[in-house]
């Protein structure tokens, strides 16, 4: 596996695919800056080195070249995080780009404006990508947020790259992640998954059963494993047709030595409100007109015993209804569990969409080893699936 520390910079223009897909306010102001942050290690270590990088990223989804989804209004950020002011072609492909990355000095960057403006970037147009190998003499991915994605500048460019091509730091680091919680983990290896539906999760599930000692399963999937076993689930949220793939997974689980903890108590909700009447139940007993919404006490209380004893853990999916405070107990239960065992030597790694968004929210990003930056990436990664931004690096 190429990383920055394979190569001299010295001199050299570095063409780095980063991920500046941040969220912009009206003003254009960015309001979550981790993904410009999260590049700074790599972009920095090629700047001293002796090196100049030409950057460039999508931003949002325009629908050809749209005003509003220029990479323009993020500079002053980009600046301020890095230190070293930034140029900008206002095309990243084409006479501008070429004679302003061919001006470029050691020390400096060029911003490239947005890869999407142009629809041959989500297409893996060939001619598109050599258009953007012209622009550097190495080629370093350090997007993970795309990785999943077999577009040009995340893919098909490192064609043009065959011995210069390598990961960025951030890209290195979380297939480093991925790998000591699914190949190198210490044991027990626990998983924790949450979210709403077996559906989004299942190929996940199946994968992981192979890699793990124990599985916790919370949030809305719960239910469906319960009414599969005769549990009464009230009108808690339930995919009918995935019970038999969940009766299949408990049957699995059993055959591979995998222990599932599912919650045995809620709380359940007369309304999906933070307003609503609450109760306490077992999660087999849900009156109907009631639907579980956050892991009970007693669940809680399972669930920290498990991950205190577990010395590799994963977690994907949110025990609750998270963005209500009502239904947020169990969630946060759970970075508090996570958080203790990792102060006590576990590694912990959290990824994929909203588990990443809990975490951040409830101040448990520092307490835990690792978050991963990319959602779609993070779920095919679990899913056991080579992504092809990292095929075309280690091909
Ligand atoms: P996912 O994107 O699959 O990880 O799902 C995350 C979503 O699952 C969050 O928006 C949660 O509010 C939701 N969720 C978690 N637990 C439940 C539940 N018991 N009932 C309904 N939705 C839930």
């Amino acid at each position: 596996m190429k990383t920055l520390n394979d190569f001299n910079f010295e001199d050299k223009k570095a063409l780095i695919r980063v991920d500046f897909n941040v969220p912009l306010n009206d003003d254009f102001q960015v309001t979550d800056a981790t993904r410009i942050i999260s590049a700074k290690p790599t972009i920095i270590k090629i700047l001293e080195d002796g090196g100049s990088c030409v950057l460039m990223s999508h931003l949002g989804r325009p629908k050809g070249v749209q005003d509003e989804f220029s990479l323009r209004h993020i500079i002053p950020k980009i600046e301020d995080i890095l230190g070293v002011e930034v140029k900008f072609a206002s095309n990243c492909v084409g006479s501008e780009a070429e004679e302003k990355a061919n001006a470029l000095q050691p020390g400096e960057i060029l911003l490239l404006e947005n890869l999407r403006f142009h629809e041959e970037e989500k297409d893996g147009n060939k001619d598109f990508a050599e258009q953007l190998a012209k622009l550097g003499d190495i080629y370093v991915n350090d997007a993970f947020g795309t990785a999943h994605r077999a577009h040009a500048s995340t893919t098909i460019v490192a064609e043009f790259f065959p011995d210069n091509k390598c990961f960025g730091s951030l890209l290195a680091q979380e297939i480093e992640s991925i790998k000591k919680v699914l190949e190198d983990g210490e044991k027990p290896v626990l998983a924790v998954l949450g979210g709403a539906k077996v559906s989004s999760k299942i190929t996940v599930i199946e994968n992981i059963l192979d890699k793990v000692d124990h599985l916790i399963i919370g949030g809305g999937m719960t239910f469906t494993f319960i009414k599969a076993q005769g549990g009464k689930i009230g009108d808690s949220i339930c995919e009918d047709d995935k019970m038999d793939l969940a009766l299949d997974i408990l049957k699995q689980a059993k055959a591979k030595g995998v222990t599932i903890h599912l919650p045995v108590d809620v709380i359940a909700a007369d309304d999906f409100s933070n307003t609503a009447n609450t109760q306490t139940c077992d999660v087999t007993q849900i009156p109907d007109g009631w639907q579980g919404l956050d892991a009970g006490p007693k669940s809680r209380e399972i669930f920290d015993d498990v991950v205190n004893k577990c010395k590799t853990i994963l977690w994907n999916g949110p025990l609750g209804v998270f963005e209500l405070e009502t239904f947020s107990k169990g969630t946060i239960a759970l970075g508090d569990s996570i958080a203790n065992a990792t102060k006590n030597g576990a590694f912990s790694l959290v990824g994929g969409g909203d588990s990443v968004a809990a975490v951040k929210q409830f101040g448990f990003e520092n307490k835990v080893s690792y978050v991963s930056t990319g959602g779609g990436a993070m779920l095919e990664s679990l899913e056991g699936k080579t992504l092809p931004g990292i095929a075309a690096i280690l091909s």
